[in-house]
């Protein structure tokens, strides 16, 4: 959106179209003043140039398109919560059935779409579906933005085709560590995601679960973590954000991210024993599997995924209680 915003007006324009609806809102979240500015210019502009309004293109097909600013959080991610925000209902997830293409913004019947998927329509309509698909791997195809951070030369964003490793991403693209710092972990996906450890430098991205221990691609994040950053303290970073970010309406992520963020606590702390450890992991998988949204069905993952990859460690912490 603050790069080539033309992509996703491009984009979300074709699928109006081919739903055959008129208005299109794009929602872009509290925090990110830049994109609703650069937005708002291109949304202009494409209104000059005839591309939205009474007659696309001269086309007869009218669309209108205006920007709804976000109530801010993470939670308004899910896309049932945008709904009740952009009409002015409490910041949570509504329960479903109905999805949002039954009953979607004001009962009406609504297509949502994320802005990466929308800004791949018009490549995909210029170049072919082969072309596309040409990209990244026989069982996923495309591209990713991958947000690239923490201990590397180059952070930023950056496109790649699914398929890529963490390794070219971290080294080939972010140019390694500053300094040549040991590299000691990566988080992947986001706060919803978990931690690898180097040895799965190698694994490529894909879509959804990229390992069973709850590590996601998610919203493309990697941020690659060298000695000066403690593991527990990711996790318990992580933990927290997701703690912070409960929008409280249901029991098990209103109760449970925060009691993982305690049990995480006593472990740093030195008072946890190795039953808290089996405590922790049973909280995380019941919040997962309990909550009502993305938010609190992924909670558990930095927990899930440090238990299994830094398990060793975390016992000696316990067993030092
Ligand atoms: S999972 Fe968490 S964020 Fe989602 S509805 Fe329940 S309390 Fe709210």
């Amino acid at each position: 959106m603050e790069g080539v915003p033309h992509r996703l007006i491009e984009g979300a324009i074709i699928a109006a179209y081919a739903s055959d609806v008129h208005e299109a809102y794009i929602y872009i979240n509290a925090e990110a003043n830049l994109s609703a500015d650069r937005m708002q210019i291109a949304i202009e502009q494409a209104y000059a140039n005839g591309l939205l309004g009474d007659s696309v293109l001269s086309s007869g097909y009218a669309l209108e398109m205006q920007i709804v600013r976000g109530a801010g959080g993470y939670v308004c991610g899910d896309e049932t919560t945008l709904l009740n925000t952009m009409e002015g209902q409490r910041r949570e997830p509504r329960q479903r059935p109905p999805f949002p293409t039954e009953a979607g913004l004001w009962g009406q019947p609504t297509v949502i779409n994320n802005a990466e998927t929308l800004s791949s329509v018009p490549y995909i309509l210029a170049n072919g579906a082969d072309a596309f698909a040409a990209i990244g791997t026989e069982d996923d195809k495309g591209t990713k933005i991958i947000s690239l951070s923490g201990a590397v030369l180059h952070g930023g964003l950056v496109e790649v085709p699914m398929g890529t490793t963490l390794r070219e991403i971290i080294y080939d693209m972010g140019g390694g560590t500053p300094g040549d710092a040991e590299l000691t972990a990566i988080a992947v996906g986001g706060p919803s995601s978990g931690i690898f450890p180097v040895s799965m430098l190698d694994t490529p991205i894909k879509p959804g679960f990229i390992h069973e221990s709850g590590v996601m691609l998610g919203a493309g994040g990697v941020i690659a973590l060298d000695d000066s950053v403690s593991i527990v303290d990711m996790m318990r970073k992580l933990a927290a954000y997701n703690a912070n970010e409960s929008c409280g309406k249901c029991t098990p992520c209103r109760e449970g991210t925060p009691r993982m963020v305690e049990l995480v606590d006593n472990l740093i702390s030195g008072q946890a024993s190795v039953s808290d450890l089996d405590e922790l992991r049973q909280l995380a998988e019941l919040v997962n599997a309990a909550s009502l949204c993305g938010l609190g069905q992924a909670a558990g993952n930095p927990v899930l995924s440090v238990l299994h990859f830094f398990g060793d460690e975390l016992a000696m912490m316990a067993n030092r209680s």
